[in-house]
C-alpha cells in the first residue's frame, strides 16, 4: 500500500470523486491495493473502460457487488458531456464537448479505406498563437485533464461501434506538448495492451516545436512525431509560428534528429500549411529542400483551410502541385493532406469553439 494512493483515496473522499479515466495503470493498481483488493482488479477495470467503453461500475460484472459499491462511492469515470455530434457527407464525424466555463473542444474521426483516425484535442484554446490557426486566434483557456483527453477516445469508440479507431493523432485543439503532464498518461494508456494496445507508430503527437518537451517525449514515450514547420526560414517562421522566436528552426530540427535516432528507422513528419503568397513560392520549396535534404522524414503539405477573418488564403491547385513537385524532384517524400470534413468545420485549423448559449 503506498502513501501516494492512500492520500489520493483520502483526498477523493474529502473532495468529491476520483476520475478513473486517464489514471495511469500503476496508480490504479495502487488504488486497488489501498482498497485491500488484488492488483488484477486494475486490469479488469481498464478493460471495461477502454475495451468495452463501459463507464458505469454497476455494469462491471466481474467485480463483486461490494467492490462496485465501494468504487461508486469514491470514484467515477466521467466523460465530457457532448454538446453536439455532426456527420459529414464524406464520412468524417465530429463531437463537440463541453469542458465548462463556456468552453468547448472538438474531436474528429476520419475514416479511410484501411484505417480510422481519431483526432483529439489536448487544450481548450491554445496559447501559441500561430498566425493562420483558428484555435490560436481564440486564445488559451486551459489544459484539459487526462480524463477529458482520454474521454474523447472512449466516447468516440462507443459511438463508432464496430468501426475501429486504428490511429490517434493529437492534432485537434491545443498544443499537446504544452500540456505534457496530462498528455503523457493518455499516450501510455493508448499504447497499453490492457487498454487500446495501439502501436507507437499509430499514435502521433503533433507539435509546433516545444523543444524541451520533444526531448522529454523521446526519453519517456517514443511515439510518432509530427512537427509543424510551416516556413523554411526563421524570419518567416517567427511570423507564422511565434514559438520559433524561443526555439528557432536549427534548434527544432536538432531535437527532431535526436528524436528520430531514438526511434531507430522511423521518421519525423513535417507539416507545412500552404498559404497563398506567403510561404508557397518555388524559392520556399527550394529552401525547404536545402533544410531537409537527406533527412529521415517526410513532408505533409496542408492546403490552408480558411476561416472567417483569417487574413490568409489557400493557393491555387497548380501552385500547390508545383510546390510538391519541387520537393519530389529533390528526393523528398511529400504528400498533400486534403482535409476531410470541411462541410462540418472539422478540417485542420478550423477548430474554434465557444459555447455561446
Ligand atoms: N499544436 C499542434 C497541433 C495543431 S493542429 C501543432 O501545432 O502541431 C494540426 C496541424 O494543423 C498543425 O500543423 C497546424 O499548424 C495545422 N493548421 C492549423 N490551422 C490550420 C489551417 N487553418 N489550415 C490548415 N492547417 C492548419
Amino acid at each position: 500500500m503506498s502513501a501516494g494512493a492512500l492520500s489520493t483515496t483520502r483526498a477523493a473522499r474529502a473532495a468529491g470523486k476520483l476520475n478513473l479515466l486517464g489514471m495511469p495503470a500503476a496508480t490504479l493498481v495502487e488504488l486497488f491495493e489501498t482498497l485491500g483488493q488484488k492488483s488484477y482488479r486494475a486490469k479488469q477495470v481498464m478493460q471495461w473502460l477502454y475495451q468495452r467503453h463501459v463507464t458505469d461500475f454497476d455494469a462491471m460484472t466481474d467485480l463483486s457487488a461490494s467492490l462496485r459499491k465501494e468504487l461508486a462511492e469514491i470514484a467515477g469515470a466521467e466523460l465530457p458531456p457532448v454538446l453536439e455530434k455532426e456527420h459529414s457527407a464524406d464520412g468524417t464525424r465530429k463531437w463537440l464537448l463541453n469542458v465548462g466555463a463556456g468552453q468547448a473542444v472538438e474531436t474528429v474521426f476520419i475514416p479511410e479505406p484501411n484505417r480510422g483516425t481519431l483526432c483529439i484535442s489536448s487544450q481548450a484554446g491554445c496559447a501559441l498563437d500561430c498566425a493562420f490557426c483558428a484555435t490560436g486566434h481564440q486564445g488559451f483557456n486551459r489544459n484539459l485533464t487526462s480524463a477529458e483527453i482520454l474521454g474523447q477516445v472512449v466516447l468516440a469508440s462507443r459511438d463508432l461501434g464496430n468501426t475501429p479507431i486504428t490511429n490517434v493523432v493529437f492534432m485537434g485543439m491545443g498544443e499537446p506538448l504544452a500540456n505534457y503532464r496530462n498528455v503523457l498518461p493518455v499516450v501510455q494508456i493508448l499504447l497499453d495492451d490492457m487498454a487500446y494496445g495501439l502501436s507507437r507508430r499509430r499514435v502521433t503527437i503533433s507539435t509546433a516545436g516545444v523543444v524541451p518537451q520533444i526531448d522529454k517525449l523521446a526519453a519517456e514515450c517514443n511515439v510518432a512525431l509530427a512537427v509543424s514547420l510551416h516556413a523554411p526560414t526563421d524570419e518567416l517562421r517567427d511570423r507564422l509560428v511565434p514559438i520559433n522566436k524561443i526555439h528557432p528552426i536549427a534548434e527544432l530540427l536538432a531535437s527532431c534528429w535526436r528524436y528520430a535516432e531514438n526511434q531507430a528507422s522511423r521518421s519525423i513528419t513535417f507539416e507545412y500549411v500552404l498559404l497563398d503568397g506567403v510561404n508557397d513560392a518555388a524559392e520556399d520549396a527550394r529552401r525547404l529542400v536545402r533544410l531537409l535534404k537527406g533527412i529521415r522524414g517526410k513532408i505533409n503539405l496542408i492546403p490552408f483551410n480558411d476561416w472567417e477573418g483569417s487574413g490568409f488564403g489557400r493557393p491555387s491547385l497548380p501552385r500547390i502541385l508545383a510546390f510538391q513537385a519541387i520537393l519530389l524532384e529533390h528526393g523528398i517524400t511529400a504528400t498533400i493532406r486534403w482535409s476531410k470534413g470541411e462541410d462540418i468545420g472539422a478540417a485542420c485549423g478550423q477548430l474554434r469553439e465557444e459555447v455561446t448559449a
